[in-house]
């Protein structure tokens, strides 16, 4: 019997109704001659509520403690899952992420999966029972409770099926799979039936929040395909990319072409300038990364030059953000700005970048709309332009208008 693991996000189990329904698609999966594994989020917006909770009681909540706040969403919905499939008949047992074996290192708030110790889950999946598992969640060596960062259900699901040998990995959710823009912001994008793991990752660490990044990069190290789909869509059939995208290895298809355009809008630009950063170091870079690293703060996109740094930061798992404000300005002083008007917009595929076509044109896409780029990166598989966070949806529009909708030849 193949193993299958199913991930169902928040506004997949968002009230009863929705419960009982993911219940009857479990229990279809299991009807078919499946073991089923179920990953499940917390229900709703339960996350981003019980966040502003914390920051009722401290701005700057300790992350220890957020874990164990945080944590507490998933677990209310696993035994609901749970329930519902044993109203239907099904026999269902759930487990925390603790209990299914998913171990992190200890960086609260962002944990990493380090190794996953499935046995209780085999156990159980040997007893005939389907194993409903709360996502998002670990637990450390030193046995604290850990989670995995914003979206990190998907990553539960997918080191799951890695460990179990599941045949894939659904990820299910409101939207029918991979699109080549957020349908919610680009009414014209299109699903993409077939992506490789590299254009996937490339676009979740951009912003599209479909699918966790590093559930890819997991996903890509172990072989495991997954089927994005929506919960209210059929089982996978014989293909299952007629009605949901699939992910995986994949020889690059059109290298050159953009795959999709993708957008992350709460993020923060560090600007340090000299002398304030210079400080004991030997670079402005390692002055200025020490305080973020010391506040547990991870960054992207570093730019390092002898007298300038400049660092964008995702505010997804940014929770002191006050504190990290208070560190900078008593050390560097009106050296380091953190400018908070700016979101990035990246276009995405493989060989986008052989020669320098994809970025003039996008940065003319731009320009016919009066929007100018505060800072430009690249990398093989992506360009990234900062440019003002209130233009930031009709810069999605303009580029994917650009690349997918009148796309022109591959450039190679
Ligand atoms: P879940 O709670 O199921 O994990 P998420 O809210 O995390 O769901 O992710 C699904 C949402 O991602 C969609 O509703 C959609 O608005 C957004 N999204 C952003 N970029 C994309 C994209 N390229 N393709 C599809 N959905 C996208
Ligand atoms: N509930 C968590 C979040 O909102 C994890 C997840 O949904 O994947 O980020
Ligand atoms: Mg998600």
């Amino acid at each position: 019997m193949a193993i299958i693991v199913q991930k169902y996000g928040g506004s997949s189990v968002a009230d009863v109704q929705r419960i009982r329904q993911v219940a009857e698609r479990v229990m279809r999966t299991r009807r078919e001659g499946h073991d089923v594994v179920v990953v499940v989020s917390a229900m709703g917006d339960t996350t981003d509520d019980l966040l502003a909770l914390a920051k009722q009681v401290t701005p700057n909540p300790d992350r220890r403690e957020l874990d164990m706040l945080l944590t507490a969403g998933e677990r209310i919905a696993m035994a609901l899952v749970s329930l519902a499939i044993r109203e239907l008949g099904g026999e269902a047992i759930s487990f925390t992420g603790s209990q299914s074996g998913i171990i992190t290192n200890d960086r609260h708030v962002d944990a990493r999966i380090i190794e996953v110790r499935p046995f209780r889950v085999q156990d159980e999946l040997a007893r005939g029972r389907i194993v409903v598992i709360a996502g998002y969640q670990g637990v450390s060596y030193r046995r604290e409770v850990t989670t995995l960062g914003r979206g990190g259900s998907d990553t539960t699901a997918v080191a799951m099926a890695a460990a179990l040998g599941a045949e894939y990995c659904e990820i299910c959710s409101d939207v029918d799979g991979i699109y080549t823009a957020d349908p919610r912001v680009a009414p014209a994008a299109r699903r993409i039936a077939t992506v490789s793991y590299e254009e996937t990752q490339e676009l979740a660490e951009s912003g599209a929040k479909v699918l966790n990044a590093q559930a890819v990069e997991f996903a890509k190290e172990k072989g495991i395909a997954i089927y994005a789909r929506a919960t209210t869509s059929p089982l996978p059939g014989a293909d299952p990319s007629a009605d949901g995208t699939v992910v995986r290895r994949y020889p690059p298809r059109l290298p050159g072409r953009v795959v999709g355009v993708a957008s992350e809008r709460d993020i923060l630009l560090l600007e340090a300038t000299a002398p304030g950063t210079t400080g004991r170091s030997s670079t402005p870079a390692a002055d200025v990364l020490a305080i973020f690293d010391a506040h547990g703060v991870a960054g992207k996109q570093l730019h390092s030059a002898h007298d300038r740094v400049t660092l964008v930061v995702s505010r997804e798992n940014l929770h002191e953000e006050e504190r990290l404000r208070d560190a900078l300005g008593a050390r560097y002083g009106g050296h380091v700005q953190l400018l908070d008007n700016l979101g990035a917009l990246s276009v995405v595929g493989a060989g986008i970048n052989a020669s320098f076509e994809n970025l003039r044109r996008g940065t003319d896409a731009l320009a016919r709309v009066e929007i100018v780029a505060h800072d430009l990166t690249t990398s093989s598989f992506r360009i990234t332009w900062l440019v003002l966070r209130e233009r930031l949806d009709e810069a999605v529009r303009a580029l994917h208008r650009t690349f997918i909708e009148e796309p022109g030849p591959a450039v190679p």
